[in-house]
C-alpha cells in the first residue's frame, strides 16, 4: 500500500511580512525535494478545506468565526493584519488555513479507508502552537487536532494519539488533549525556549501527556532516547487507534531559531519507529502534518527522509 501525499497551491498564498521566517518558500522547498525521483509512486491529492464545524471540534467558536471573518477582512484590507508579534494573517491565510486542516481530515479518511498506508500533509500554516480558544506562534486552527478529532467523530475511532518532535511545545495540541482521557499527546522540545509550556510535570488528567523536554544542544541520542524510553512505551500503554505526528524539522542542527542537533537521519528514526509501532498498535494508521523548520536545505532534506521512512524505506 502507498503513502499519500496532501497538499495545495493554497498553502502558498498564506503571505507572511519580508524576513518573517514561516514563509512561503518553506513549503516550495518540500514540494520540490518531494518531486524527486524516490516519491514517483506517493498518491498526490489536493487537500480540501476543513469546514467551520470541523474546526469548532478543536476550537472555539468564537476563534473559528473571527479568523474566517473579521480578521480575514482587515487581513484583505490592510495586507498584513499581526494577531500577535509573530502570528501574521493575509489575504490568503483564511483559506490557507482551512485546507491545513483539511488536509489531515482528508488524508484521516485515505488512510481510515485502505486506501492509503499512511499520509504526510505538506501544509502551511502550521499548527501546533494554535490552542482550542488563541491563534498563536504562526497557527491558526491546530491542523492535528483538528484531523484526531475528525478521526474519531466521522470514522469512530476513540483513542487518538499525537506525536510531536517540533523543536517547540505544541501547547496547542497540549491544550486541547489535556483534559480528554482518550486524546494522547507526546512532545519533545527544546526548554527553554517559546512557548515556555512543555515541563515533565504536565501530564494531562489522566497520564495522557508526555512532555521530554531537552536542554539545548541536544542531539539526536537524546531524541531516540526520548521516544525510545519514554513516548513509545506509554504510547503502547495507551493503545491507540490512530496515530498523528506533529512533523516539525526546526531541531535540526542547521535550524537557525532553535539549538538542537538533530539530522534527517534522526527524524527517519522517529518516523520509522513509530510506523512499526502503529503497525502493531492500530493498523499501521499514521498520519503526519508538517509543522516548523526554517533552514530550507535542512527543512528538504529532512521532510525527504520523513517521507521515505513513511513509505517504508529504510
Ligand atoms: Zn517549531
Amino acid at each position: 500500500m502507498t503513502t499519500a501525499l496532501f497538499s495545495s497551491p493554497a498553502c502558498l498564498a498564506h503571505a507572511t511580512p519580508p524576513g518573517h521566517p514561516e514563509s512561503p518558500d518553506r513549503l516550495r522547498a518540500v514540494l520540490r525535494a518531494l518531486e524527486t525521483e524516490p516519491f514517483q509512486y506517493l498518491m498526490r491529492v489536493e487537500a480540501e478545506p476543513a469546514l467551520p464545524e470541523a474546526l469548532a471540534r478543536a476550537h472555539t467558536r468564537e476563534l473559528v468565526e473571527a479568523i474566517l471573518g473579521p480578521w480575514s477582512v482587515r487581513a484583505r484590507q490592510e495586507v498584513y493584519f499581526p494577531i500577535d508579534a509573530d502570528t501574521v494573517m493575509s489575504a490568503g491565510t483564511a483559506d490557507a488555513a482551512r485546507i491545513a486542516a483539511g488536509a489531515v481530515m482528508g488524508a484521516v479518511d485515505l488512510v481510515a479507508a485502505g486506501t492509503a498506508r499512511n499520509a504526510f500533509c505538506a501544509v502551511r500554516p502550521p499548527g501546533h502552537h494554535a490552542e482550542r480558544a488563541r491563534a498563536m506562534g504562526f497557527c491558526f486552527f491546530n491542523n492535528v487536532a483538528v484531523g484526531a478529532l475528525y478521526a474519531r467523530a466521522v470514522h469512530g475511532f476513540q483513542r487518538v494519539a499525537v506525536l510531536d518532535f517540533d523543536v517547540h511545545h505544541g501547547n496547542g495540541t497540549q491544550d486541547i488533549a489535556a483534559e480528554d482521557p482518550d486524546f494522547f499527546y507526546a512532545s519533545t522540545h527544546q526548554w527553554p525556549l517559546y512557548p515556555g509550556s512543555g515541563r515533565a510535570d504536565e501530564q494531562g488528567c489522566a497520564g495522557n501527556i508526555v512532555n521530554v523536554p531537552l536542554s539545548p544542544g541536544s542531539d539526536g541520542v537524546a531524541l531516540r532516547q526520548a521516544f525510545s524510553e519514554k513516548i513509545f512505551p506509554a504510547l503502547r500503554a495507551f493503545a491507540p487507534d490512530f496515530v498523528f505526528l506533529s512533523s516539525g524539522f526546526d531541531g535540526h542542527r542547521a535550524d537557525p531559531i532553535a539549538e538542537l542537533c538533530f539530522s534527517e537521519m534522526d527524524f527517519a528514526w522517529v518516523t520509522r519507529e513509530t510506523c512499526v509501532l502503529a503497525d502493531a498498535l492500530c493498523a499501521g494508521r499514521v498520519v503526519s502534518a508538517l509543522e516548523g523548520g526554517y533552514d530550507l536545505a535542512a527543512l528538504a532534506h529532512s521532510a525527504a527522509a520523513h517521507v521515505e521512512a513513511l513509505m517504508g524505506r529504510p
